[in-house]
């Protein structure tokens, strides 16, 4: 029996009825574009993060676009962030024509190190964008004190972490805005591309809803040069559906984290850091390991699902060549590379499918280094 890495198919089974019903609903009312199901999706989601606004956006990527140009970054601008996320948090970066920063990630969350933030501020420095990676909170207590201190805007690259707590708050009101994709895969995600800005600032609000359709003040009144970034009805309709399972879902998440938690207690791999004050989403399972590659090629071979995220950080990809990092600049980004792997996680996946990934991964951990190659 195969176990893939995510299972779209079997949550989309779990709520079909629902699902379906939504989407014919739009197609009979046929307000595809800004229509009422956006404006429902987007008061459900500011509340539910616990801010003021939410803007659906075409995507997470434009999503961090506009935050940054709302924050009123540009051209020449630097803007600090981690090289160990997906590449979509620096392009958004490059788009609008300021300048990525990478500061390392802390080796035991894989976030952004608190420590290591105010060295690399600078006269040009404008924002921060903290990644909440695999749905792990950034410690946003310090990492604020440090950007208020500078005068700097941060922005929550929430990706990841849809419904995440972070000292009994949601992720999406720990900064002054926030960037939620609805990618397929995602704890929260649609059936196409998708994403929000939240933000409980008035003006910043304003400044994304009028970017994202075209600069429009009115119907045909165009304030500023904007974009055709907006969400479509029907995936806001699918999303309303999904929004309401979500919190269930994240604690399912976290239930097979405990279990693969307990399972590999004896192992000779490093888990995921959990600690009091934060309730991650768990988007992925990542443990780590020096044997990672062998350890994929036995799971691949045994019908296990697995990923890497990300085996390639940023500073070191051929598209951000031009910012003039090289290997070693951030060495704590660079071993995690090599050492991550992301396990099978998604709300449907049964007891025994996680007791038996972990069996394999115990078997190859638990062995000596000579028997567990000679097995591959
Ligand atoms: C998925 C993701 C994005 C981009 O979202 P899209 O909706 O695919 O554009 C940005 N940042 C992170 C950390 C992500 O995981």
């Amino acid at each position: 029996m195969e176990i893939p890495l995510v299972d779209l198919k079997a949550q989309y089974l779990s709520i079909q009825p629902e699902v379906d019903e939504a989407i014919h609903n739009v197609l009979a009312r046929s307000d595809f574009i800004q229509g009422e199901e956006v404006k429902l999706l987007e008061r459900e989601f500011a509340e539910y993060c616990g801010a003021r606004e939410a803007i659906g956006v075409s995507s997470g990527t434009e999503a961090l676009r506009l935050a940054l140009l709302a924050c009123g970054v540009g051209e020449g601008d630097e803007v600090i962030t981690t090289p160990f996320t997906f590449i979509a948090t620096t392009e958004a970066i490059i788009h609008i024509g300021a300048r990525p920063v990478f500061v390392d990630i802390d080796p035991v969350t894989c976030n952004i190190s608190p420590d290591l933030l105010e060295a690399a501020i600078t006269p040009r420095t404008k924002a921060v964008i903290p990644v909440h990676l695999y749905g792990m909170p950034a410690d946003m207590d310090r990492i604020m004190e440090v950007a208020r201190r500078y005068g700097l805007a941060v922005i929550e690259d929430a990706a990841q972490a849809h419904g995440a707590m972070y000292k009994g708050r949601r992720t999406g009101s720990l900064a002054d805005m926030a960037c939620f994709s609805f990618y397929p895969a995602k704890n929260l995600g649609a059936y196409g591309d998708g994403g929000m800005v939240v933000t409980s600032d008035r003006t910043k609000a304003d400044a994304v809803r009028m970017l994202r359709d075209h600069g429009r003040k009115s119907k045909y009144e165009h304030l500023v040069v904007g974009y055709n970034s907006r969400l479509d009805t029907l995936q806001a309709a699918i999303l309303r559906v999904k929004l309401r399972r979500l919190d269930r879902w994240n604690a399912r998440r976290r239930a097979i984290a405990a279990m693969y938690r307990e399972l590999l207690e004896n192992v000779n791999v490093v888990l995921p850091h959990e600690d009091a004050a934060t309730e991650p989403g768990y988007y992925m399972f990542v443990i780590r390991t020096e044997r990672r590659d062998h350890l994929s090629g036995v799971l691949s071979a045994a019908g296990i699902g697995t990923g890497i995220h990300y085996p390639i950080p940023l500073h070191l990809q051929p598209a951000l060549r031009h910012l003039g990092y090289g290997r070693g600049d951030f060495p704590q980004s660079e071993r995690a590379a090599r050492e991550v792997l992301s396990l099978p996680m998604y709300p449907e996946l049964f007891a025994k499918q996680v007791a038996r990934v972990a069996r394999v991964v115990g078997e190859v951990l638990a062995l000596p280094d000579r028997i567990g190659l000679g097995v591959s």
